[in-house]
């Protein structure tokens, strides 16, 4: 073969696969659609849409669901992504906690597994624990799906070497320099995507959840640590090296607490899931008194939980109360400055601590409305994430979705 053939081979198979992409785009925004619809809409023609739907059929992706005999000319066949073309798993190491999904295509949940852990138990043990995992996850969803695994998303609370899948740094875990990536390989023959949990919750956001439909959104995730994420342009924004996004390490007080990646006043170290049981501690050893102080039918004061917290502020308790205001007025400090450089549409607020929405937010919006530029503040709006403690398990599995929507064909190749 030429030089020239070959290359022309490459561009025809690359035009392909975009094509390939573009019909399952269509499929993933229009579903139900016919043949003669998506040959309308993307500008192809009729030959070409017919070949590539052909194709994904055979794949697996999409399926006929049945005939449109509405408007003009002749009945045509419906066709939509198949839900059961294969399932995606999505994972997350948490500072305390490991949590799994399984999804079949139509991001229904086949499977689910959360668990406590402690940092104590070493990174040899939970990594073990991750993989045994993975082994109960696909035992649980062989009998769906064709038995087909179509990719693995794993977030974790650090800052992450994308390219390579490799984690490098996760202050609150005391992990370093972890190839995430080989460790999944040894076990998962398939596509695999290794990124910052908040990353992946904001895309699930954008993706499935709270921010579908805009095009600028801040994420800001609030637990045991302080973490967010930037979606600019519907692409999350990795910055130079990737690493974009780590809000809860602005220095909001020079002279402030020491924080877990060694700066001191970190943002984080004032907006917590500890730093409110701190305040509420405190409160306590003042004298004040709460039903989170009353010892319960066992003689014990149960131990401190947001949702516990969320309760007694529901109650119209004033110790949860004002905790919660402290920690929301500084996370609307935090926001503001954010507001005011980035001008996005939307700010998710996520993680464990937006069980606490009701009593944070309004505390937000009165920063905002005090601190940020009155025009920034006026394009913005603050909502509660849709999904809540699972956005980074739904944002991993949208991250592989989305992939194989772009690359059908090549995304494949790499399942054995
Ligand atoms: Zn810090």
């Amino acid at each position: 073969m030429s030089k020239r053939g070959r290359v022309r081979t490459g561009d025809q198979s690359l035009v392909r696969e975009i094509n390939l992409s573009v019909i399952m785009n269509q499929l993933r925004q229009n579903a139900p659609i016919s043949r003669a619809a998506l040959a309308e809409i993307t500008g192809l023609n009729k030959t070409t849409v017919s070949s590539l739907v052909t194709e994904l059929i055979e794949q697996h992706f999409i399926h006929e669901i049945g005939i449109t005999s509405s408007g003009m000319g002749r009945p045509s066949v419906l066709l939509e992504m198949s839900p059961d073309a294969g399932y995606i798993l999505a994972a997350e190491i948490g500072v305390d906690f490991i949590s799994m999904i399984s999804t079949d295509f139509s991001a229904k949940i086949i499977w689910q597994h959360h668990e406590t852990t402690q940092p104590t138990q070493g990174q040899q043990a939970i990594l073990d624990r991750l993989l045994a995992l993975f082994d109960e996850a696909i035992a649980a969803s062989r009998e769906c799906c064709e038995d087909r695994l179509l990719g693995v998303a794993l977030g974790v609370p650090g800052l992450v070497d994308y390219d390579n899948g490799m984690l490098l740094f996760a202050p609150n875990l005391h992990w370093e320099n972890v190839i995430l990536r080989d460790v999944l390989m040894a076990k998962l023959n398939v596509p695999i995507v290794i990124d910052n949990e908040a990353n992946m919750a904001a895309f699930g956001e954008y993706y499935l959840g709270a921010a579908k439909g805009h095009e600028e959104v801040l994420y800001i995730s609030a637990g045991v640590g302080l973490g967010g994420a930037i979606v600019k342009q519907g692409q999350l924004y990795r910055g130079i090296t990737g690493f974009a996004g780590e809000f809860g390490h602005m220095t909001m007080n020079p002279d402030g607490r020491v924080c877990n990646c060694g700066n001191q006043g970190c943002w984080e170290t004032l907006v917590s899931q500890s730093i409110l049981f701190e305040y509420i501690q405190n409160s306590g050893e003042r004298g004040a008194t709460s039903p989170l102080f009353e010892q319960n039918h066992d003689g014990q004061v149960p131990s401190l939980s947001v949702p516990i917290i969320v309760e007694a502020a529901q109650s119209g308790d004033e110790v949860a109360l004002e905790a919660l205001n402290r920690i929301g007025r500084d996370l609307g400090i935090g926001i503001g400055l954010l507001v005011n450089v980035l001008n996005p549409d939307l700010i998710v607020f996520g993680g464990i601590l937006s069980l606490a929405s009701e009593f944070l937010l309004p505390a937000v919006e009165l920063e905002l409305d005090r601190r940020a530029l009155r025009w920034n503040r006026a394009a913005t709006r603050v909502v509660r994430a849709h999904h809540g403690q699972d956005a980074c398990l739904i944002g991993g599995m949208a991250v592989v979705h989305q992939m194989l929507i772009n690359q059908p064909t090549k995304l494949l190749q790499q399942i054995a």
